[in-house]
């Protein structure tokens, strides 16, 4: 059987890793970085944000896709928890909907 491929970091979907809400093949964190943005977009220090390229950030440099995406997820979520603030969204058209994985 073939599995589906992730529509943002492009490894196989296995049906329990499914993120619910979408009707394309995405992995659960790679449906959350897709709405909640990069690390460094969650910081506030992407292009959005900084208009100097030296100083802009976004996913940390190293990792795969997927990885980026299941940091971007954990740190939203922790922040999320802490009652942070949201900052203005320019890149993402609807961060406060959250997706849960399917259970
Ligand atoms: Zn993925
Ligand atoms: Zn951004």
């Amino acid at each position: 059987m073939t599995l589906p491929v992730c529509i943002w970091c492009g490894e196989p979907v296995h049906p329990e890793e499914q993120a619910r809400d979408f009707s394309n093949p995405i992995h659960y964190e790679c449906g959350v970085r897709s709405i909640v943005g990069s690390v460094g977009h969650i910081h506030g220090r992407c292009s959005c944000f900084e208009k100097d390229p030296a100083k802009q950030e976004d996913d940390p440099p190293g990792l795969t896709t997927r990885e980026a995406a299941r940091v971007a997820t954990v740190l939203f979520y922790r922040l999320r928890d802490r009652g942070a603030a949201w900052s203005p969204d320019k890149c993402s058209p609807n961060p406060m909907r959250f997706i849960r994985a399917k259970s």
